[in-house]
């Protein structure tokens, strides 16, 4: 396999790491996306295979024996998130490869690639932005809600952790930015 070249986005949930993954993915078409396994169930707008592979927990369980799983997490109780090798293998030949992923195993995958992988971290501009817009997208009930700005708490204490922050205050501003942080790392 080559070595690939490892982009890591990371950060709070509502942080607007995911619209920014899919504009840096248009605006470098040769970059493939992780698609993560997960044992949470699916929101009604994605899909099986592109924004997720759902799994049960049987199913994730296996492939952590199997050895398939580079990193993962319980990011939320009973809900686990990871990387599969068989993605990162498979898309390595394309290019590089983007990770949308927790700080945990952002910060696992950047200790396995080394200067191979760049770690950037998304912050919102403050917690009460962060909390106004996970209550606007309404996709979580209030128990889940509170479970997301508490490990957003811990996550943003992480951040100096990164290979760089991007504040996303306004979006085509860290769009921006983040584009130009990933053109310098692939060129250096
Ligand atoms: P969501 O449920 O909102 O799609 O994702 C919840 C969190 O899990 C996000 O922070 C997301 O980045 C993270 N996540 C998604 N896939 C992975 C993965 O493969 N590994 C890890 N460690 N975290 C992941």
């Amino acid at each position: 396999m080559p070595q690939p070249r490892i982009i890591v986005l990371t950060a709070p949930s509502g942080a607007g790491k995911t619209t920014i993954a899919h504009r840096v993915l248009d605006a470098m078409p040769e970059m493939s996306f992780s698609v993560s396994a997960t044992t949470r169930p699916a929101r009604p707008d994605e899909t099986d295979g592109e924004d997720y592979h759902f799994l049960s927990t049987e199913e994730f369980e296996a492939r952590i024996e199997s050895g398939d799983l580079l990193e993962y997490e319980e990011v939320y109780p009973g809900r686990f998130y990871g990387t599969l090798r068989s993605e990162i293998e498979a898309k390595a030949e394309h290019g590089p490869i983007l990770l949308d992923i927790d700080v945990n195993g952002a910060l696992n995958v950047k200790r396995a690639f080394g200067d191979d992988a760049l770690a950037l971290f998304i912050a919102p501009p403050s917690r009460e932005e962060l909390r106004r817009r996970l209550r606007k997208r309404g996709t979580e009930d209030a128990d889940a809600l509170r479970a997301r700005l508490d490990r957003a708490d811990r996550e943003l204490e992480q951040a100096d952790a990164f290979d760089g922050v991007v504040v996303n205050d306004d979006l085509d501003t860290a769009v921006e930015e983040t584009l130009t942080r990933i053109r310098q790392f692939l060129r250096s």
